[in-house]
């Protein structure tokens, strides 16, 4: 347990966590709101200095920036904001009775977080749950310092719990021998497949997607901006990618994870899903789709299928690969 005052209950349909309402909590609504409907010129003077930050034209991020080149946040859809890098991704969605921040980033990328969830008009103690994409330094590298500014547990589903609180992979990984180490997060807490994590009115589930590591993870929840409602999805990456060594054909090794891999691939691409929001942000051409240099639309209902579709031929190409080059010479 942390000191915050997160209280957890778990009920048949989902693990729900509230806090005692923050005096904070109203106000990050209200400046919830007071964001929504601008673009704006007159949000009010009473609002905080750093709301107009959020109000100014954010600057674009390149298509291949940097993990820690840092982005204006900005809002995705409804109550959904990108709070990550230019190069690697962070959303929170947000309530009156507190938010949900999915990914950390990199171990240097925490203190950008906080600063863009403060930019935006809300409070890191605001959170109530953060949850992620997948086990990697690149995504969970920032969760520790994330903790220790918001006070909120970190979720993951079983296969990724030991990696979270050592910092560290094991052999059960693709890419072990080629990833680094990060702080080790201190409040674990495991939730099951499909669970749903609850905060106040927000429902985010999480989609079991093992296969680019094994506690891979996507979300996907509703967010409305007025009448427009759309299926948010964070689909994790699905990239067949390893070390030199690791062999995804190895069924002695590691029985049945191709076929789980497919699996994923399957959900992924048969997820309802109108707006796609991926870890890397270059996977789903984010930076085309929002910001200031957006010439795509945002909303897609393929996205997600184009996406898997995408990675089933780059597990097949892999898998080709390691059949035609003898055990132990496999190409990454
Ligand atoms: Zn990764």
């Amino acid at each position: 347990m942390t000191s915050h005052s997160a209280v957890e209950s778990r009920r048949n349909d989902g693990i729900e966590l509230s806090g005692k309402p923050s005096s904070r909590s109203t106000l990050a609504g209200l400046l919830s709101c007071c964001v929504a409907l601008a673009a704006l010129t007159s949000c009010g003077t009473t609002l905080p200095a750093t709301t107009t930050a959020a109000n100014a034209t954010p600057k674009a991020c390149a298509a291949d920036a940097g993990w820690n080149d840092p982005a204006t946040p900005l809002r995705v859809h409804g109550n959904t904001w990108y709070v990550g890098t230019c190069g690697i991704s962070a959303l929170l969605v947000t309530s009156p009775e507190g938010h949900i921040l999915i990914d950390g980033a990199t171990p240097q990328a925490g203190g950008q977080i906080v600063d863009n969830i403060r930019t935006l008009g809300f409070e890191p103690e605001d959170v109530r749950a953060i949850v992620f994409s997948h086990e990697h330094f690149d995504h969970t590298g920032g969760l520790a310092d994330l903790q220790a500014a918001t006070g909120a547990p970190v979720l993951a589903r079983a296969p990724a719990v030991d990696t979270l609180k050592r910092g560290a992979s094991d052999r059960s990984d693709p890419q072990f021998l080629v990833l680094e180490s990060f702080p080790a997060v201190a409040d674990v807490r495991t939730i099951a497949d499909d669970e749903v994590v609850k905060v106040g009115p927000l429902a985010l589930r999480a989609v079991p997607t093992p296969g680019h590591t094994a506690g891979g993870t996507s979300w996907t929840w509703r967010s409305c901006e007025g009448d427009d409602c759309r299926q948010m999805v964070y689909a994790d990456s699905l990239t067949a990618i390893s070390d030199d060594v690791y062999r995804y054909s190895d069924e002695a090794a590691h029985p049945g994870y191709v076929a789980t891999f497919r699996d994923t691939l399957a959900r992924v691409a048969a997820l309802r899903c109108d707006i796609l929001v991926t870890p890397h942000p270059s996977a789903s051409r984010l930076w085309s789709r929002i910001g200031p240099a957006a010439s795509e639309p945002l909303a897609d209902t393929g996205a997600c299928r184009a996406y898997a579709q995408k990675a089933a031929e780059r597990l097949d190409k892999r898998l080709a690969d390691e059949a035609a080059a003898p055990a132990g010479k496999a190409t990454p």
